[in-house]
């Protein structure tokens, strides 16, 4: 089998939702506006460091989606987010501080680590490059509030990034965090994974598998601060045997299991 952060890290919040999502087959239909827009904006960002058009790319890309019947926050629509993201593009290019000099190798770069038992772990990771003239692995992420800076050493302890630290080997990792608000704003989060945080991550990545693989889906609910992960859970109607849920949240594809890696990309 084939296993990504996104499988580990939701059969650790619930691995209920694990068995519906990866062995059932049922996913959350994607209705929210952000994600499509997130993927558009990192076609773009590959434009950009191609030399193209980013913000052609971006119009094209997102152009696909602008009848499509989104769920928008409260203030957004198609196109309050393409002029946040024209606008994010021009800060990013005065910033001028990433440095990708291969995109076309060391954009969206698969790695992949042999597991125990035939069983394989893949990860595409954002870029390989440069911050502020140190090489590091680098995620974009696209969001509407700014990510917490403190206290200092904070995002070391982010469970993606200590991933990817682990199947790279690459200890240098930074988060790069465009900022969709009425002044467009990108934060450049840089953080050091250690050698013992690599093998901590690949025990539990072990030990995960491992209770995959004997059939362990016991159900990790929460309804209540701080631990109230039922409540967002796309998989709630089938918890509760609620059809409308189901109907309004999912939709099911068997058979889906041997792509699940494909996640990666839409992380
Ligand atoms: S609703 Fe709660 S218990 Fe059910 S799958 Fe989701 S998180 Fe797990």
């Amino acid at each position: 089998m084939i296993f990504s952060h996104t499988q580990i890290s939701q059969y650790l919040r619930c691995p209920r939702s694990y068995r519906y999502r990866y062995l059932d087959g049922w996913q959350e239909k994607e209705t929210r506006a952000a994600m499509a827009f997130g993927r558009c904006f990192e076609k773009a960002l590959a434009a950009y460091f191609s030399g193209e058009d980013c913000s052609a790319t971006l119009f094209k890309e997102w152009g696909a989606f602008r009848d499509v019947r989104f769920e928008y926050k409260k203030g957004e629509s198609w196109d309050r987010l393409i002029h946040q993201g024209v606008h994010l593009f021009q800060r990013f290019a005065q910033d001028d501080r990433v440095r990708i000099r291969r995109p076309e190798q060391d954009l969206q770069v698969k790695m992949v680590r042999s597991l125990p038992d035939n069983n394989e772990f893949v990860a595409y990771i954002d870029a390989v490059g440069e911050l502020d003239g140190t090489t590091c692995l680098i995620d974009w992420k696209t969001t509407t509030s700014r990510y917490s800076e403190e206290p200092a050493g904070l995002l070391s302890l982010d469970p993606q990034l200590i991933c990817y630290s682990w199947i790279s080997g690459i200890q240098d990792v930074a988060l790069v965090i465009f900022v969709r608000k009425s002044v467009p704003e990108i934060q450049y989060l840089k953080a050091t994974i250690t050698d013992e945080q690599r093998r901590e991550y690949g025990r539990i990545v072990e030990a995960t598998v491992g209770q995959i693989q004997s059939g362990q889906f016991p159900s990790h609910s929460g309804i209540r601060f701080p631990q109230n992960g039922c409540v967002s859970c796309s998989h709630l109607g089938l918890c509760l045997d609620r059809p409308d849920l189901i109907a309004a949240n999912l939709i099911r594809k068997p058979g889906a299991n041997a792509l699940d890696w494909l996640d990666e990309l839409v992380d």
